[in-house]
C-alpha cells in the first residue's frame, strides 16, 4: 500500500497530525507559539516537535495512527 499525506493543516493546536519529521501520526497538542511561525508541541506518547513557517503540520492521510497516542485518546473518551 502506498502511504501518503493530507495536506497542511492551518492553524493546527490540537489533534491527530504528521508533523515533519516524525515518521507516524501523533496526537499533537501545541504547547507554545511564538510571533516568528514556530510552535512545540507535545504528543499523548510523549514526543516533542516544532513546527516553523516552512514546516507544517501535515493531514494524516492513510498513515497508521501512533498506537500510544490511540490508547490514550481511547482510554480518556
Ligand atoms: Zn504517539
Amino acid at each position: 500500500m502506498i502511504h501518503f499525506s493530507g495536506g497542511p493543516i492551518a492553524d493546527f493546536i490540537t489533534g491527530w497530525a504528521i508533523i515533519p519529521f516524525r515518521r507516524n501520526p501523533h496526537h499533537w497538542k501545541q504547547i507554545h507559539a511564538n510571533l516568528e511561525g514556530e510552535a512545540l508541541y507535545q504528543s499523548k506518547c510523549g514526543l516533542k516537535a516544532v513546527t516553523t513557517n516552512g514546516v507544517q503540520p501535515l493531514g494524516i492521510g492513510n498513515f497508521t495512527k501512533c498506537r500510544k497516542c490511540l490508547a490514550a485518546t481511547v482510554n480518556k473518551a
